[in-house]
């Protein structure tokens, strides 16, 4: 690319979720952005957005802060998922050493509605100590990472739905469901049902992409453990939607 013709606005994204590849889709369409997202690498074969991409871990605060000092960042999008927090402080920490700003995509929470049981959990060891309370036959879908917090559950059946294969400590009577979301609404009733699923545990990711689980759950009649968000940087100025980030970027 030459000097010339180089966008004087470069995005960094980091990545990882629906809305920062529905983000790099809408910059692609301005000529006035080079766009960059960021991947932590955690899936084998991911969904590439368009424009750059880079994979693998900065080397902390510092790295980060030296990548977008040394490619000419000019606004940065934390749009990573709700639960990578250490990323959302890291990039909090850069924001504070480059001065480059920061716009944090932060999709709102789910809440319970009507006919919704619903417990909450603090983390997933909490998780992990009520479920056996609550159902004997369960439908995790809080990822791969985190399974061994589970694995001394030795009487319960688990239904677990990752991208990528889980690593062990896992539950030992399990069953693994290889499958990247969106998911639809007649599938997660077919899976529960078919499964004789009595209980669905999932982070509170928030957003459309998985979310009819929770309507397959409340229809079931089958109680849903709630794992609640970490802590995220509070001071960083927030979005929560493609088109707000959007917004702000044009703002400038
Ligand atoms: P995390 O605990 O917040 O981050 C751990 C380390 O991974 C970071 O310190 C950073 O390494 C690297 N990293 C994380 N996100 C990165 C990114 N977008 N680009 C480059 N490096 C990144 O994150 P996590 O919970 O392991 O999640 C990893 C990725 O998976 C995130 O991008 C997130 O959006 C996506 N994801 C996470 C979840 C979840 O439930 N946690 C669910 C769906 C998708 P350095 O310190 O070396 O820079």
């Amino acid at each position: 690319m030459s000097a010339e013709r180089a966008p004087a606005r470069h995005v960094l994204i980091l990545g990882g979720t629906t809305e920062a590849r529905r983000l790099a889709e809408e910059l692609a369409r301005e000529t006035s952005y080079r766009v960059t997202t960021s991947l932590a690498g955690r899936v084998s074969s991911p969904v590439l957005p368009p424009g750059e991409t880079r994979i693998g871990g900065f080397g902390g605060v510092a790295g980060l802060a030296g990548w977008i000092a040394g490619h000419g960042v000019t606004h940065v999008v934390d749009a990573t998922h709700p639960f990578a927090e250490r990323m959302s402080f890291h990039a909090s920490g850069a924001e504070a050493l480059t001065g480059v700003p920061l716009l944090a995509l932060r999709r709102p929470g789910w809440t319970p509605g009507p006919g919704d049981d619903w417990t909450f959990a603090d983390s997933l060891a909490d998780a992990a100590a009520v479920l056996p309370r609550l159902g004997a036959r369960v439908f995790l879908t809080t990822g791969r990472m985190g399974l061994h917090v589970f694995a001394h559950l030795t009487d319960t059946w688990f239904l677990v739905r990752s991208v990528d294969p889980p690593a062990a400590p896992v539950p030992p009577r399990l069953e693994v469901l290889l499958a990247r979301g969106p998911f639809g609404l007649a599938e997660e009733r077919e899976l529960l049902a078919r499964h004789r699923i009595d209980v669905l545990v999932t982070k509170d990711s928030g957003g459309d992409a998985t979310s009819p689980k929770l309507t397959a759950a409340r229809e079931a009649g089958i109680p849903v453990l709630v794992v609640r968000r970490p802590a995220v940087p509070e001071h960083v100025e927030q979005a929560g939607s493609v088109e707000a980030v959007m917004d702000w970027l044009r703002q400038d």
